[in-house]
């Protein structure tokens, strides 16, 4: 067993034993029903190694984790114009804060709060129809993680379009200050339905590896470096909302949480992590997710910002 394997295995058992979970998402009332004794982890490696401890095998919604690929797809169909129609500074607020998209006049702050996606969803529909715009977002997902079984929880897309009138609210707002193209019940269906993606870590960790390794995997270009390098940097600024800023000073790496309890984690030119566990804090971020990436960013000598001293 070498120091990862090792290190995984140790984090997976120290987590299974942890007692303070943090709590189900249960305002999306089918995430409630979620058990949170769970823990999984996978970690992809540059030569192509997977190793895992826990439950990684087991598939959870994906929720926030999604806007990454969006956030891709919208990147690679209109390129830097993408940025008149969202910023890029970190929000300091919850990510479905709707105080904050009123006083900026409809612009999102950043792609991963809500309103920065539901932007991200109304380019990627821009001449399509809502089926085809979430048929790219699954066909892109399932190349990039090389497995075309995963799929979209329709009983969780279901469960969110029936409660996410602060979702609604949002789309709403934004339509009003003209930030929206297609209509505001397409933009939330896309939304809703891509959030209900649902996912393993392995399944996770294997679609962050152009991010992890400046834009390529299997030997194909995903996306320039360039860009890699910038969704990383929005990664770590934005990721965890308003605990981003935490979770750069605990973990130290690019990371996008969901609040289904996944987080998927990018150390650059090493490996692509993804952790889970349901129970999330009151940012909405994992709370045993962290802490286990706080363990292995640790272990490994991870960080971005230097090796351990
Ligand atoms: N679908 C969720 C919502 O809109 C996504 C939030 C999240 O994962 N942070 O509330």
């Amino acid at each position: 067993m070498d120091k990862l394997e090792g290190l995984v295995a140790e984090i997976a058992a120290e987590m299974a034993a942890q007692t303070e979970r943090g709590k189900v998402a249960s305002y999306i009332p089918q995430l409630g029903k979620v058990d949170p004794k769970q823990f999984g982890i996978a970690v992809t490696l540059a030569d192509g190694r997977i190793v895992c401890g826990g439950d990684a095998d087991t598939r959870f919604s994906i929720q926030s984790i999604s806007k990454v690929f969006t956030l891709t797809l919208a990147l690679g169909k209109i390129g830097d114009a993408l940025w008149r129609r969202v910023g890029r500074e970190p929000s300091g607020n919850p990510f479905n804060s709707i105080v904050q998209l009123e006083y900026e006049r409809g612009k999102p702050r950043n792609p991963f709060i809500n309103a920065g996606a539901l932007a991200l969803a109304d380019v990627i529909l821009s001449g399509h129809r809502p089926r085809e715009a979430l048929g790219d977002i699954l066909h892109f997902i399932r190349h990039v993680a090389d497995d075309d079984s995963i799929a979209i929880d329709q009983g969780v897309a279901r469960s969110e379009q029936e409660t996410g009138f602060r979702n609604a609210a949002l789309a709403n707002y934004m339509r009003a200050c003209d930030m929206l193209e297609s209509p505001v019940d397409f933009v939330l269906g896309v939304y809703f339905h891509h959030c209900a993606i649902a996912m393993s870590c392995r399944q996770l960790a294997m679609a962050g590896r152009y991010l992890a390794f400046s834009g390529r995997q299997d030997g194909r270009t995903v996306l320039s470096p360039e860009r890699a390098r910038r969704i990383n940097a929005l990664m770590l600024m934005c990721g965890h909302y308003d605990g981003s800023g935490e979770f750069a000073f605990r973990v130290g790496i690019p990371g996008k949480s969901g609040v289904g309890g996944g987080i998927l984690g990018v150390v650059p030119g090493r490996a692509s992590v993804c952790v889970w566990s349901p129970g999330i804090d009151e940012q909405g971020n994992s709370r045993l997710g962290r802490l286990a990436l706080e363990r292995l960013t640790q272990g490994m000598g991870w960080s971005v910002f230097g090796p351990q001293g």
